[in-house]
């Protein structure tokens, strides 16, 4: 069996052609963040590489949809995922600690140390995991309203997998 082919530039050559990366990702493939969803589906990744402070830094967008179990009761919950990437990549430790040497700090700024070549699925699973809301599906949400405070974005769909029982027994 032959690999398939996978050429992985290093970050700086990307980042000095200002390369633009626009794929589709398998959910199932992203092993890690799939053990922690109930489904997954696909990811658009649009991702633009480019120089902040000589360092090669990515920014772009992640969007795809999963389905997360309920926090508190474990129904599942549908949730849309529209992450923005914007971070700074180093290709070792020594560069990152160079970099903070010079006065940098890495709270006000999102680093990643990764290898010289873009790993595409490694970055885009990190920052999915770290970006996974809170799941709470809408009836636990009501029965706790007053204890959260959410923000005005589109309400998460419960979908039960009982929703369509009543239509069935009744013709
Ligand atoms: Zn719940």
């Amino acid at each position: 069996m032959s690999e398939p082919i996978d050429i992985s530039p290093s970050y700086r050559q990307l980042a000095r052609t200002g390369a633009e990366i626009q794929r589709v990702l398998d959910g199932e493939k992203l092993e890690r963040l799939a053990s922690l969803c109930s489904e997954i589906g696909q990811f658009d990744v649009h991702l633009v590489f480019g120089f902040e402070d000589k360092q090669v830094k990515v920014v772009g967008t992640v969007e795809g949809s999963l389905t997360l179990d309920c926090s508190r009761c474990n129904l599942p919950v549908g949730c849309d995922c529209s992450l923005p990437i914007d971070v700074l990549v180093f290709e070792s430790e020594d560069r990152l600690q160079s970099w903070l040497d010079h006065g940098n700090d890495s709270v006000s700024k999102e680093v990643v140390v990764s290898g010289p070549s873009l790993n595409l699925m490694d970055l885009v699973e990190d920052e999915l995991i770290l970006g996974l809301p809170r799941a709470i599906c809408s009836q636990c949400k009501s029965d706790n309203g007053e204890n959260y405070v959410y923000s005005s974005g589109p309400k998460v769909v419960n979908k039960s997998p009982f929703a369509g029982l009543s239509d069935l027994s009744s013709s």
